[in-house]
């Protein structure tokens, strides 16, 4: 692994100049090789530019602040094949939530103790594939899965997740999954009687975290129930303080979290966690194509506005609408001939506001991307939108609903000598 040491001096400004300058030229190059009058169906589809070098960031960024805990990038959140190489490279392990993941990962060479099952209710036939391939960390929270992993996998190194409070988060995960603390003695007893080897504790405070008072609470909830399996005679080493981290507030969580460990978990206790969101999120920009256009007149206000339709919607990579709690944001890539989004950084404004809604292509009403936004220029049938921060829970959703790909093309870029020279770039 590339020595990744905590003397690195992060770039103030993670969406650094750099950045912007590869993501915009990636997406021009692109835009410019599709003609629209005469391309084959389907060139013309919503891409992505992923910029590698932001991945590489991010994970520095934790090392800095989380040095203590070992990431392990939550597959479910985007399994781009590159994603995962870089973060491989960079020696992180892997939360896994099905066979295909955990499939996707050992193909990749990675060491079966890098990865952790971190789903509480498993499909038997998982758990068997789990078993043979010596994929031993998994999580539990219920006392059925404890006899299923004593019937399919009784070396399993178990992981007991706990509920938390996760009322501050963007996806709530508690009310389907986690222990009670009033659970958790009665779980361990019968771990310990079905001879079952549990290593530690695991929790999530909810995907989109908001609140680091939540870290805190679940740490302490965590050393609870490590004194009681500890007094049932287990000796757990492991807590996994799993995902919920975004880059807005990463330093106070991270704060937060680093605070309480050190004051409930001593240095030999392990630590491990399951981010997702955090590492792409920012990483990923998609562009789309406008396919149609509907103007709409109000003759009683004298205004005109107009409905524009995309080739990608909520049935496709954003899904993050419906199943994350997104609002992602509408911006002009191209406009006729202009590409707008070098204009747009440098204090393009124009007094003139023209209002949009943005729709995707499929037939259902409920495919609405944004009710209402404005843009100065008058945009129309062949121009081209994008939008940032579209990396997390994206198109791992997508669905092809109505006919449309539910793969869209990757151009990958780096704004990080780093990542470029693991990636090859
Ligand atoms: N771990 C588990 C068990 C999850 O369910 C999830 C998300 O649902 C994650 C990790 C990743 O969470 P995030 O993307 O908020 O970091």
């Amino acid at each position: 692994h590339i020595p990744v040491d905590n003397t690195y001096v992060i770039p103030d400004n993670y969406g650094s100049e750099n950045a912007n300058i590869l993501i915009g030229d990636a997406l021009k190059a692109r835009v410019e090789a599709v003609d629209q009058d005469t391309c084959a169906a389907g060139e013309e589809d919503a891409f992505f530019v992923a910029d590698l070098g932001e991945v590489y960031r991010q994970h520095l960024r934790w090392k800095k602040n989380l040095g203590r805990v070992k990431p392990h990038y939550a597959v479910k959140c985007n399994p781009d094949p590159n994603v995962l190489r870089l973060l491989a490279e960079l020696g992180t392990g892997f939360d896994c939530a099905s066979k295909s993941e955990i499939e996707q990962v050992l193909k990749m060479g990675i060491e079966p103790s890098r990865i952790i099952y971190a789903q509480p209710c498993k499909t038997k036939s998982y758990v068997r594939y789990a078993a043979q391939h010596g994929v031993k960390q998994m999580t539990f929270d219920n006392a059925d899965e404890l006899y299923k992993t004593k019937q399919l996998f009784p070396d399993a190194e178990l992981f007991l997740r706990i509920l938390t409070d996760d009322s501050a988060s963007l996806c709530r995960l508690s009310q389907k999954f986690g222990a009670s603390l009033d659970s958790t003695a009665d779980l361990l007893e019968l771990a310990k009687k079905l001879e079952l080897n549990v290593v530690g504790v695991a929790f999530h405070v909810g995907s989109g975290a908001s609140d680091p008072k939540a870290f805190l609470k679940a740490v302490q909830d965590a050393r609870f129930v490590f004194d009681q399996a500890s007094a049932i005679g287990f000796h757990m080493h492991t807590i996994d303080v799993g995902g919920g981290f975004c880059g807005e507030n990463f330093e106070a969580m991270a704060a937060v979290l680093s605070g309480a460990l050190d004051v409930y978990f001593p240095p030999h206790i392990r630590v491990i966690g399951e981010p997702g969101r955090y590492y792409v999120s920012t990483a990923f920009t998609i562009a789309c194509h406008v396919i149609a256009r509907r103007t709409v007149a109000d003759a009683t206000l004298g205004t005109t506005s107009y409905m524009l339709y995309l080739n990608d919607g909520v049935y496709g990579n954003f899904s993050s609408i419906i199943f994350d709690h997104q609002n992602p944001v509408p911006q002009v890539l191209k406009c006729g001939n202009r590409f707008l989004r070098d204009t747009k950084r440098s204090g393009y404004d124009s007094p003139t506001m023209i209002e949009y809604s943005i729709w995707g292509p499929t037939c259902d009403g409920i495919d609405v991307i944004s009710q209402s936004c404005v843009f100065s220029e008058t945009v129309d049938v062949g121009d081209w939108l994008y939008f940032e921060n579209m990396g997390a829970y994206t198109k791992c959703s997508a669905t092809r609903f109505n006919g449309f790909t539910d793969s869209h093309d990757v151009i990958y870029v780096s704004s990080e000598p780093g990542a470029t020279a693991l990636m090859g770039l």
